[in-house]
């Protein structure tokens, strides 16, 4: 999950959380204070019922004039008069006929505490307990609160809109708060996802403030530096290794050349000579794989960048194959090339597209004994496929994922010859030219390698 969707799911559940909590608190005080309020009326009218029906006197009204005309009556109001003996108690409770079902817990708890209510949905009790000349009497008076109960739906209705209103803007504003808190970061996401080997000086925006933010942007420029420091050194070393090695191995080519024309050379001195000949010419092989290894970690800007005709670049590449290695057969297949041919055109660097290529059929010819490598070359969408089949030896299915890794060579190699930076060297070529490899092998029938790179678009 994107920490944006987390931080809008964290604000959404805290807010609703406490929206819940404010609205089942509001809910509870005001029914409680309606409650309170109803009781309160419900217990003056118990009082007032014992000073009409107990306490005064038959013939005085006075009680029964305040009743009528300062209380106001309830709906359903209804007074009952119980009249107990003089010892009743708790444990009597069952024992007295009761003009209300309702649970003994209230008339007992009227018999010992001398007051009690109860309310069941929108009916109110509340009952006194009072002795007068040796009697005891329990008088209990029910209504109804109608507008309460009223009041209290209104409230929920209220509550409810007032939620459901208040989780939407929660939604939106947690939303809009996760975006413009993440947004910095995405920005550095898009900026660090346009930094590559090609344009390794390239440094991101800096951010004013001294947040996590600016502090993420000042350590990626830091480590932006000593990568490219770090690659440059390593590609300097490297590249001037192989120019200094270059030198001396054209002058052994070259020498070894002119031994080889004297005529008069016994055939082990000759034999001698075509080996070292052979090797030099492997040398320098290694030699163009190191230099272009290098460049291809190189700036982009410093090669050399022109629009390269893939078809043409594969024709000089199969030449050339058959030059370093005259037994290897190639069958180049264009049978596929789209009509409009500006489609045949990449973006790039012939020598190093030519190298990259060049490698893999290389690969293909030495692991399948010399057997013929179709080379075939067709568009695919937006992008050019050159793809290299061979019948050989195929590579085992859990090694497949190390054949790119430096140095790496699969177990199944041992009687070919190879260092294992040919296809490394190859991957960073297409990868600086915005391409992908696909490979697909299978053990003793073959392997088809497949380049894809992208069509120029000018
Ligand atoms: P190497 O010099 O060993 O050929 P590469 O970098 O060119 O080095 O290739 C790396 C490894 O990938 C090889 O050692 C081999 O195991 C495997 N490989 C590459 N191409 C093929 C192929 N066409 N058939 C079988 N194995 C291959």
């Amino acid at each position: 999950m994107k920490i944006q969707t987390k931080i809008t799911l964290l604000f959404f559940i805290i807010a609703t959380t406490g929206l819940v909590v404010i609205n089942a608190c509001i809910f509870y005080f005001v029914s409680e204070f309606n409650f309170e309020d109803f009781f309160e009326r419900l217990e003056a009218r118990v009082n007032l019922a014992a000073e009409i029906n107990i306490f005064s006197d038959k013939n005085s009204t006075a009680y029964q004039e305040v009743r009528s005309r300062y209380l106001e009556k309830l709906a359903n109001e209804k007074d009952y008069i119980i009249t107990l003996n003089q010892s009743a108690d708790q444990a009597d409770v069952l024992k007295f006929k009761k003009p209300l079902p309702l649970p003994n817990n209230f008339y007992g708890a009227i018999i010992s505490k001398g007051k009690a209510r109860y309310a069941k949905k929108n009916k109110f009790y509340a009952g006194g307990m009072f002795n007068k000349g040796g009697s005891k009497y329990i008088i209990i008076v029910a209504a109804e609160d109608p507008y309460g109960f009223k009041e209290l739906e209104e409230l929920k209705k209220v509550l409810v809109i007032i939620f459901i209103v208040s989780i939407i803007l929660t939604y939106i504003s947690g939303k809009v708060f996760s975006y413009y808190t993440i947004e910095p970061v995405r920005s550095i996401i898009k900026s660090v996802q346009n930094i590559s080997v090609t344009n390794l000086h390239s440094r991101l925006e800096e951010v004013k403030g001294k947040d996590e933010i600016s502090e993420l942007v000042y350590t990626f420029n830091n480590m932006l530096t000593r990568l490219e420091t770090a690659f440059e050194t390593q590609n300097n070393f490297v590249s001037n290794a192989s120019h200094e090695l270059r030198t001396p191995l054209t002058i052994i080519t070259s020498e070894t050349e002119l031994l080889l024309s004297d005529q008069t050379l016994s055939e082990k001195t000759r034999a001698a000579a075509q080996a070292v000949l052979c090797e030099a010419d492997k040398l320098n092989q290694i030699l163009s794989n190191l230099l272009g290894l290098a460049q291809s970690g190189f700036n982009g800007k410093k090669q050399n960048w022109e629009l390269v005709r893939i078809d043409e670049l594969v024709m000089n590449v199969a030449d050339a194959v058959k030059k370093i290695d005259p037994e290897c057969s190639i069958n180049v297949d264009f049978s596929k090339l789209p009509e409009d041919e500006s489609r045949l055109f990449t973006e790039g660097n012939v020598n190093l597209l030519q190298l990259a290529i060049s490698n893999i059929i290389l690969n293909g010819c030495k692991y399948s004994n010399k057997n013929p490598v179709d080379v075939k070359v067709s568009i695919e969408g937006e992008r050019i496929l050159v793809s290299v089949t061979d019948k050989g030896i195929g590579i085992p299915q859990d090694e497949q994922q190390h054949i790119f890794e430096p140095f790496f060579r699969a177990s199944n190699t041992s009687p070919f010859e190879g260092h294992g930076i040919g296809l490394p060297l190859t991957l960073n070529i297409i990868r600086l030219h915005k391409g992908s490899i696909g490979i697909r092998s299978e053990e003793q029938k073959g392997t088809e390698i497949q380049v894809l790179l992208p069509i120029n678009s000018n």
